[in-house]
């Protein structure tokens, strides 16, 4: 009884990465099977299978209750949970709701935005908690936290819509890696501090360390008669209050990722 599902069996199947797949009901497991070796990537597997509930493609999200993270933004106290069945060291917090694809594309994200970055060490990558619009307070969809090396980030990114819409001032606003790739470069300028002089413990000393240099990186921009201020709005928004470090984070995200 190899290859065929019976009729009432559950149809799903595992393909060689353990990765669980539904086949459509009227839709023999040879048929499938044949339209997968022909080299249909992830998203086509989900149009073959689209009379099934989508989310039902997406392994669910895996909590490890014992390994819990607690943490203050301003006066919201957050409980995150470690994500088991995640690629990178993710936690979501027990005030978010989190659906599997929303997880598959964050943790992709993360992934192909490290890839994009080049970055091989991954000794002292951020912790990545997600949480909800009203934990993250600041208004942005995302933010890390150099002194506790961990990158907060909004629920709402995990759907391509929302955070196209919420990135929609930032440098390269179209592509879906900008968010995560600004916030893994605020991660390497961390890395780079912390290799010259050692641990991040004031983040005012920090700060101006990091605006400091990015200033003069600017100021070098402006001399080469670059027009810093069609990088983006956000960038030129947070110019004008002197963070610097924010100008040329998004100048880096835009050489990356382009318009
Ligand atoms: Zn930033």
């Amino acid at each position: 009884m190899e290859d065929e599902f019976t009729k009432d069996e559950q149809r799903a199947t595992r393909d060689e990465d353990g990765n669980t797949y539904y086949v459509p009901a009227d839709m023999t497991y040879k048929n499938w099977k044949k339209n997968i070796d022909n080299g249909f990537n992830f998203e086509q597997k989900i149009k073959i299978s689209k009379n099934i509930n989508e989310e039902q493609l997406f392994r669910p999200v895996n909590l490890d209750k014992n390994n819990v993270f607690e943490s203050n933004r301003g006066d919201v106290n957050i409980l995150a949970y470690k994500i088991i069945n995640a690629k990178n060291n993710i936690y979501v917090s027990n005030g978010v709701r989190l659906k599997p694809k929303e997880l598959h594309k964050i943790d992709l994200s993360i992934t192909q935005s490290l890839e994009k970055l080049k970055i091989v060490n991954f000794d002292n990558l951020p912790t990545v908690v997600i949480i909800d619009s009203s934990e993250i307070q600041t208004g942005t969809m995302a933010s890390y936290n150099a002194i506790k090396n961990k990158l907060y980030i909004d629920k709402a990114i995990g759907n391509k819509v929302k955070l196209l819409e919420l990135q929609r001032d930032a440098a390269s606003p179209k592509n879906v890696l900008s968010t995560y790739v600004h916030e893994y470069i605020h991660w390497m300028d961390a890395q780079s501090y912390i290799i010259g002089h050692g641990e991040i413990i004031d983040s005012k000393e920090y700060l101006y360390w990091i605006r400091h240099k990015s200033r003069k990186k600017i100021d070098e921009l402006i001399n080469k008669g670059y027009n810093i201020n069609k990088i983006s709005n956000y960038a030129n928004n947070e110019y004008a209050k002197g963070k610097y470090d924010e100008m040329y984070t998004e100048y880096r995200v835009k050489k990356l990722l382009g318009e």
